[in-house]
């Protein structure tokens, strides 16, 4: 007997995703489809037990499609209905199911037009052309809307099998308003709340620990956290609808424990109008920088630019941001940021003192209300017995109530060097963040 499995929810439809293309599997292209569909299909309510990644092989993808509709209500196979060699899926699914093939006419119909439009004549159609209006017998055809290719929907003894195409500005829409209503109808769903936070300024086993001792009934709300460079999401998913009252009270003991380490996102995995919610932490700096109108500089270092390019990702952050000086070299940092040549000789580039000199030439510089100032030292190189590859000084320098005020921050990051400078950046806006919004 293997071990347990702790999921909870018995009654919870599942789903499995066969996810075909070679060039995913030789690694060529990334898959855009499974993330996608395992978004939707979990706000849903239905529990996606894998994600299947097939090359474009018949006894593969045969092999795949019988598992996967054993063992699962949904399941959902994008890829492989075109018009080329590599195109199975048609015939592979009328094997498996034991159907015939015919051509959905008012596809045909329209491929034909299409082609007509364009310039071609009967004669000049090729035969596999049509291939793409294939559908297999007793399957409820879906027209694609953006493509050629119809998809479809196949009723399966425990639910149902969507069959979609691979392009994804094809699938998505088709998977959104017409898959969705199929699934609906067939199974009873009951779609979860999610909430999740980020946690910052602390290891992943420290969060735990700390999770641990709050005495959430993890029976009631899945628990689950996840570790990026300088950040944690922890999360928290009611499956039943009488749970999900209880996560108020979850996110209740999450911020009496953790105060202003955490910060709550948006709840769901989606916005308004379908895409995946925004939780890099410069989206949720940039909107609190927009809110309070408050100009910002930096001076970088270690950092090369990052938390500017981050900030400067978001649309309309020219409200707030003003410039930076990538300080890399120490000459620079003397005369564009007017750090005293006597602390670099004395302290050295990586330090307190030449830190809060960045910051505040950076402010003076810049005439910005903030400055932030990152240096460090990313490694591999650089380090020695004192200052160690991950130590990252960041300063912010602001205006106070009796003038001019500095403010300077000591991390010692783990990992390689793009984790270090990732996780500087991260510190440095979140330094920003626990300024603009104290709680
Ligand atoms: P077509 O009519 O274009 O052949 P299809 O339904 O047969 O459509 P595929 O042949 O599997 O789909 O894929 C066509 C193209 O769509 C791929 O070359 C790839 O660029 C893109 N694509 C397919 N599946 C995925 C995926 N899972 N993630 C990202 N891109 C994909
Ligand atoms: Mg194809």
């Amino acid at each position: 007997m293997g071990p347990a499995s702790v999921l909870p929810w018995p009654g919870m439809p599942n789903a499995i995703l066969c996810i075909t293309g070679s060039e995913l599997t030789r690694g060529e292209t990334r898959d855009a489809n499974g993330p996608f569909l395992a978004t939707r299909l979990s706000e849903l309510g239905v529990r996606v037990d894998e994600v299947a990644l097939v090359p474009d092989d018949p006894a593969l993808l045969a092999a795949a499609v019988r598992r996967a509709v054993e063992r699962a209500e949904v399941v959902v196979l994008s890829g492989g209905l075109g018009p080329t060699a590599d195109d199975h899926t048609v015939r592979v699914l009328a094997e498996v199911f034991g159907r015939g093939i015919h051509r959905h006419p008012e596809a045909e119909a329209r491929m034909r037009a299409r082609a007509l439009a364009r310039g071609y004549t009967d004669e000049t159609i090729p035969a596999n052309f049509y291939k793409q209006a294939e559908v297999i017998e007793g399957a409820e055809a879906l027209l694609n809307p953006v493509g050629l290719a119809p998809g479809m929907v196949i009723p399966t003894a425990r639910g149902l099998l969507a069959v979609l195409p691979g392009v994804p500005r094809e699938m998505q829409p088709m998977f959104r308003d017409l898959v969705v209503p199929a699934i609906r109808k067939r199974l009873a769903l009951e779609p979860p709340r999610i909430l999740r936070a980020k946690v910052l300024g602390m290891g992943e086993s420290w969060c735990e620990a700390r999770v641990q001792r709050l005495g959430i009934d993890f029976a009631r709300a899945e628990y689950g956290i996840s570790a990026k460079p300088g950040e944690l999401v922890v999360k928290f998913i009611a499956h039943r609808r009488e749970d999900h009252g209880y996560l108020d009270e979850v996110r209740r003991l999450l911020e009496g424990e953790f105060g202003q380490d955490i910060h709550v996102l948006p709840e769901g995995l989606t916005d308004a109008s379908g895409a995946p919610l925004d939780v890099e932490h410069s989206a949720i700096v940039h909107a609190l920088l927009l809110a309070s109108g408050i100009t910002l500089s930096t001076a970088e270092s270690c950092t090369g630019g990052m938390i500017s390019k981050c900030l400067t990702d978001h649309a309309g952050s020219s409200a707030y941001f003003l410039g930076s000086v990538v300080a890399y070299h120490d000459a620079v940092k003397e005369r564009l940021l007017g750090v005293p040549r006597e602390l670099l000789e004395r302290h050295g580039a990586v330090s307190a003192e030449v830190c809060e000199a960045m910051a505040r030439g950076a402010r003076r510089a810049f005439g910005s209300r903030l400055a932030l100032a990152a240096t460090g030292i990313a490694g591999p190189g650089g380090a020695t017995a004192e200052k160690p590859v991950g130590l990252v000084y960041i300063g912010l320098a602001a205006e106070g109530p009796g003038g001019e005020e500095a403010a300077v921050d000591r991390s010692l990051f783990v990992g390689a060097r793009e984790m270090v400078r990732h996780a500087a950046t991260v510190r440095a806006l979140d330094l920003l963040r626990r300024r603009l919004a104290p709680r």
